[in-house]
């Protein structure tokens, strides 16, 4: 298949694993930022061909696993309304809330649905004037687009029983934050490709010059991944700290300019809350003054619901690479995928999830 089988090879991932292994001459720590890339790497048993001196580090990139409790806790407050229908990517039905998720809503006559674009919540609420829809909008810079231009197709037909509950979080102030942590670890970071189909690449050399590490923006077939990480392994073995772009089929540096021009018209930047690591400062998007009136949050009153995080689960310190998901002691025992605790197990980007999935089931001695 065409831009898979040609980047799964094995010769060529072998002829790549020897040329980290040959350029390897000290211990490194590589983050990859996004769950996708997680799942590739555990998948494909790419970091157990690495030389041993090499980690991988699990970045905070699953976008079901930061998306806060009190998000999920706001969201199911609002589809539990008789006059809501809440529609959904199916990810998000089971990601545990602080007493029930939003299949129980469902299963209790709440109307949530389940749909593969905003666009088609759109459609619903144009056909169901009677009821209030919304769409759960929350992801990086790739889901974004599509939700912006939903409430701007709402604004434009003048749709106005269709609302966003938003959640949008963005890589670039997410990496500052994890450099400025007193317990980091990571020397060097993969770029997640599709973050950078969209916005481009040119956030990223500041960041090079301001905590000396290399970036590398990377695709997640496995070819792609060996040679993310051979390219930030020769720059932290020469000393370089530069932004390179080892997914050129996918990203230019200008992005897609048609869709930032849109998610500077829908979105504002504004302080947001990760689930685990807390909030950042302008590392989100919220609706911008001009389509206010979409925001669901607003709209049904649930901005002050707060909520605390379970105190057994360590989804925190996975999503900021300080332990590996089976160190924490619920692993594969009290926290499964059919009885998930955290977000990190529940969601299929999560590394807790791709470590139970791909049998990394060893629970740690410690
Ligand atoms: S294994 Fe479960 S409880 Fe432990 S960190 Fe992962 S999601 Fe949380």
């Amino acid at each position: 298949m065409k831009y898979l089988d040609e980047f799964s090879d094995p010769q060529l991932a072998r002829r790549l694993v020897d040329e980290i292994k040959a350029a390897t001459s000290q211990r490194w720590s590589i983050m990859e930022v996004c769950g996708g890339q997680t799942h590739s790497i555990i998948r494909h048993g790419i970091d157990q061909l690495l030389p041993d001196t090499i980690e991988m580090i699990h970045g905070p990139g699953c976008p079901v696993c930061v998306t806060p409790l009190e998000i999920i806790d706001k969201a199911l407050e609002i589809a539990s309304r008789p006059d809501v229908i809440f529609c959904s990517f199916g990810d998000m039905l089971r990601v545990p809330g602080s007493e029930r998720d939003l299949f129980q809503v469902k299963s209790r006559g709440g109307d949530v649905r389940v749909v593969y674009s905003p666009l088609d919540a759109l459609k619903i609420a144009k056909e169901n004037p009677a009821k209030q829809v919304v769409f759960f909008g929350i992801g990086f810079e790739t889901t974004a687009p599509a939700n912006a231009m939903t409430v701007y197709q709402a604004k434009r037909l003048g749709i106005e029983n269709f609302s966003l509950l938003v959640s949008h979080v963005l890589v670039p102030p997410a990496i500052s934050a994890i450099m400025e942590s007193p317990t980091c670890r990571v020397q060097a970071f993969l770029a997640a490709g599709h973050v950078c189909t969209v916005m481009g690449t040119q956030e990223y050399p500041p960041l090079c010059d301001k905590y000396k590490i290399p970036i590398v923006v990377t695709g997640f077939e496995p070819l792609d991944i060996l040679e993310g990480i051979r390219r930030t392994v020769l720059q932290l073995e020469s000393g370089r700290h530069e932004l390179e772009n080892a997914y050129p089929r996918a990203v230019q540096s200008d992005g897609n300019s048609a869709a930032k021009a849109m998610l500077l018209d829908v979105f504002e930047v504004t302080d947001r809350a990760w689930r685990g690591i807390g909030t950042i400062p302008s590392s989100g998007w919220q609706l911008s003054s001009a389509y206010r009136d979409y925001d669901a949050e607003h709209r049904f009153s649930v901005t002050d619901i707060h909520t605390e995080e379970s105190p057994v689960c360590r989804s925190g310190e996975v999503l900021q690479g300080l332990i590996k998901p089976h160190e924490c002691e619920a692993f594969g025992t009290l926290c499964t995928p059919r009885n998930p605790l955290g977000a990190t197990m529940v969601s299929s980007e999560g590394a807790c999830a791709a470590y139970y999935l791909y049998r990394r089931l060893e629970v740690s001695s410690a």
